[in-house]
């Protein structure tokens, strides 16, 4: 059978996926709709145009677009179930899935209620695709770290599947070392520890999350490529990098996917995972990311199936499920491999 059928057929783990960056053209229509908002456009087809990548600036239009079409709690039920229901059908069997949930409490909608809505989402997919995910929680670097701390308190009364947190946001501009006692506190409260670093700013900013906030995972981390002393540091201490490579190839953070450093990363041997970011606004999925990998960086069947097991070895699933996860992923890519 042909490898690339087989590349869809891996079973797979994603760890970088934002929920409202999986947002279709058309359900932001029916966002519009629910929301009593006039339609920013009239067909789907439109709607499919404006999500079309054009540059940076029109991806956070788009990303705006949907933020401020969201007004009702309920909706982020239809979002989380149709983003699992994309990884399901490229056999993605587990997800951690960022959830920014200061964009919207900003915007007036409640935490709790929101969070509500996701699990839903998160418990039809289960029952329809037999998917499982995770939430963690973005704290949105540009509120700054006070925000942050309202954040925790928000988690501490309710944490329904949050497993961790997460820094996302404009990195250039908002470092991460003022976050060190926000980290430090969500720590004691037993949650996961992630930040995006090393995307829009360089090696620092690595640095920075690996040193001040003590992270497990570093969301892009493409500027460690840069810095061989840093990669020797995320090697010894087990970090992993969830790559986003179209997301980099998108938004220019490196000028082909020829150029990313993905695949250094997996020949020194550091834990790397592959994701999707932001599936809707890139116009990728995990399938797309995997055969690309393949197409134009080498990677084999074999490896490919290595990352995917990175991605669940490196996820904050409590060690019982990610055993018992470990072994159908092993016993279908057996299964694949005897297809073949
Ligand atoms: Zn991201």
């Amino acid at each position: 059978m042909d490898v690339e059928h087989l590349i869809k057929k891996l079973p797979k783990a994603e760890q970088h996926v934002h929920i409202v960056g999986s947002t279709r053209p058309e359900t932001l229509l029916w966002i519009a709709e629910d929301s009593g908002l006039p339609k920013p456009f009239q067909t789907a087809k439109d709607a499919r145009r404006f999500f079309k990548f054009k540059n940076f600036p029109h991806f956070i239009d788009v990303y705006c677009t949907v933020v401020d079409f969201i007004t009702k709690e309920s909706q982020f039920e239809r979002l989380t179930y149709e983003m699992l229901e994309s990884d399901a059908r490229c056999n993605v069997k587990y997800v951690e899935a960022s959830f920014s949930a200061p964009d919207h409490v900003l915007r007036g909608l409640d935490y709790g209620k929101m969070l509500d809505a996701v699990n839903r989402g998160v418990s039809r997919a289960r029952m329809d695709f037999g998917i499982e995910c995770n939430i963690r929680v973005d704290l949105v670097r540009n509120y700054g770290p006070e925000k942050g701390m309202e954040v925790l308190d928000w988690i501490e009364s309710k944490n329904d599947n949050v497993i961790s947190i997460d820094l996302g946001g404009s990195e250039e501009r908002f470092p991460a070392k003022p976050y060190k006692q926000t980290y430090q506190r969500a720590r004691k409260m037993g949650l996961h520890l992630v930040a995006h670093a090393g995307e829009a700013a360089g090696p620092e900013s690595i640095w920075q999350a690996v040193n001040d906030l003590g992270v497990e995972r570093i969301g892009h981390g493409v500027a460690a490529a840069n810095d061989p002393e840093l990669l020797k540091n995320i090697k010894t201490r087990g970090i992993t990098i969830e790559t986003c490579p179209t997301s980099n190839v998108r938004t220019r953070v490196v000028r082909t996917l020829k150029s990313h450093p993905v695949r250094t990363f997996y020949d020194l041997g550091l834990t790397v995972s592959v994701n999707t970011d932001d599936p809707s606004m890139f116009g990728t999925d995990m399938n797309k990311e995997y055969l690309q990998l393949h197409r134009k960086l080498g990677f084999s069947l074999s490896e490919l199936f290595k990352l995917s097991l990175n991605a669940l070895d490196s996820s904050f699933l409590p060690e019982e499920s990610k055993s018992r996860m470990r072994r159908t992923f092993i016993k279908e890519y057996d299964r694949l491999l005897n297809e073949e």
